[in-house]
């Protein structure tokens, strides 16, 4: 199989990647033993992507149900990212559409972008 180990760039250093390649799940204290197969990996392609950062996680870091259309999960990291990035997004779709909100929008606006990351 080609995919067992290959290099790839993230964050602009080169790692090895790849099912034959063993780490350690990359949560702060978590010490699981797992490899750098796409099955461990944070988004979906490595070296990161618009979804996940190209992290490996154990299974019990890495989470399903962020919404975003990945193969294996995120970690918590970006999927907090992705649901915020989101939420903000359908906030914003309801202000243009109700007609009552209409005149609010820009304070809701602010007020929301307080409370995001970014
Ligand atoms: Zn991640
Ligand atoms: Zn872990």
């Amino acid at each position: 199989m080609g995919n067992a180990r290959y290099e790839i760039y993230r964050n602009g250093q080169k790692i090895e990647a790849g099912y034959d390649v063993k780490a350690v799940c990359e949560q702060p204290d978590c010490k699981a033993q797992i490899d750098r197969g796409l099955a461990y990996l944070c988004g979906n392609e490595p070296g990161g992507d618009e979804y996940g950062c190209g992290g490996y996680f154990c299974a019990n870091h890495l989470y399903l149900g962020s919404g975003a259309p990945v193969a294996e999960g995120l970690c918590a990291n970006c999927m907090h990212r992705w649901q915020t990035d989101n939420s903000a997004e359908a906030w914003e779709e309801d202000w243009n559409e109700s007609p009552q909100l209409g005149g609010m929008g820009e304070e809701l606006r602010q007020l929301h972008g307080q409370c995001r990351l970014r």
